[in-house]
């Protein structure tokens, strides 16, 4: 199997089974999150069921830095927005449109009075999240892999924007080999993923230390590269507390909109030869390939894409579009029922 569905698996599992020891409360699984320098393979925001009864009268959709501002600052009784609001550091006519969008997604309510646009909460933004966990997907490790994704663990425990952050890999015959394990920082995490046909099963091999996410973490800009003739220092930048706690929401409420399934709003559910299989995803399945496609694979470039028949349109889904349409649809109702 490759990345990409070893990264669905890994996604469908943490959904179903996280966190792999104590209780559970209520998680949201998204892939391919972080910031503009790093993106981690899967993304588990730990919440309540309760926190998540909060935040839905937000909407399905996320709300960016800009949504984020006016729903967290929003009076509770009328109040001249740029009075009630936080200067942003930025132009206040952004904040003024912002004003105008939350009202429009239906969390604040707005009026006019002698030319100046007040506002007031209809309901107060929660701290839904409680946890954000990254897990790095590489089914197969091998020397050179664990050497990158080392450097790579080494600088998510550095900055400390996760809570935890773990590698996801492959156990082949007798396991994981442990020479490529002891590469790793021992703040990581580490799980060992073995399929059985169509069963996934995922054990924590080695369990991460909870970084500081309270506090100030430190971005590696820049490492020597180690060798006799290198005496360069290493460069550092800071990642303030509070960078680190609206990265942190961003990133979590992008988890909340797109979720683990949206990978089909990339693939081409219009192919004829699309399918979704196995209940536990659904995962993506190519009836031409005859196996699981990527995302890269089941794009506009593809060879041997075919759109759907058009009679299939007119034949049982006369009103709703085709099976790709319908594929989508399943994709999105699940994930609604994860919000
Ligand atoms: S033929 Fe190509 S476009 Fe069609 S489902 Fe397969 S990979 Fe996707």
């Amino acid at each position: 199997m490759k990345e990409f569905g070893f990264e669905l698996r890994v996604c469908a599992w943490a959904e179903r089974n996280w966190p792999p020891e104590g209780d559970r409360e209520a998680v949201v699984v998204g892939r391919q999150l972080g910031t503009e320098r790093r993106r981690w393979d899967t993304v588990v925001v730990e919440t309540t069921e309760r926190a998540l009864a909060e935040r839905a009268p937000f909407g399905a959709q996320r709300l960016g830095s800009d949504l984020l501002h006016v729903a967290r600052n929003a009076p509770a009784s009328w109040a001249y927005y740029r009075d009630a609001l936080p200067d942003p550091g930025y132009p206040w006519r952004y904040v003024r449109e912002a004003v105008h969008r939350a009202a429009e997604r239906g969390f604040v309510e707005t009026r006019r009075r002698s030319n100046r646009i007040e506002l007031r909460r209809r309901y107060r933004y929660p701290a839904w999240v409680d946890r954000i966990v990254a897990i790095e997907n590489k089914p197969d490790l091998d020397a050179a892999a664990a050497r990158v994704l080392a450097e790579q663990l080494e600088h998510d425990v550095a900055v400390g924007l996760a809570d935890e952050v773990w590698l996801a890999t492959r156990a082949s015959g007798g396991g994981i080999e442990p020479a490529l394990l002891e590469a790793m920082p021992v703040e990581a995490g580490v799980l060992s993923v073995s399929e059985d046909g169509e069963r996934t099963t995922v054990e924590p091999v080695w369990y991460p230390r909870s970084l500081a996410v309270e506090n100030a973490g430190t971005r590696i800009l820049e490492r020597p590269s180690g060798g006799s003739e290198d005496r360069s220092a290493a460069r550092f930048e800071y990642a303030d507390p509070g960078w680190k706690g609206e990265k942190r929401t961003e990133i979590a409420e992008r988890a909340y909109e797109r979720g683990w399934r949206s990978y089909a709003d990339t693939m081409r559910p219009d192919c004829r030869h699309f399918e979704l299989r196995d209940p536990a995803g659904p995962f993506p399945w190519c009836v031409s390939k005859g196996r699981e496609q990527t995302a890269a694979e089941c794009s506009a470039d593809c060879p041997a894409f075919e759109p759907e028949p058009p009679a299939w349109r007119a034949r049982g889904w006369p009103i709703e579009g085709g099976p790709g349409k319908a594929s989508k649809r399943l994709l999105e109702a699940k994930r609604e029922r994860r919000r």
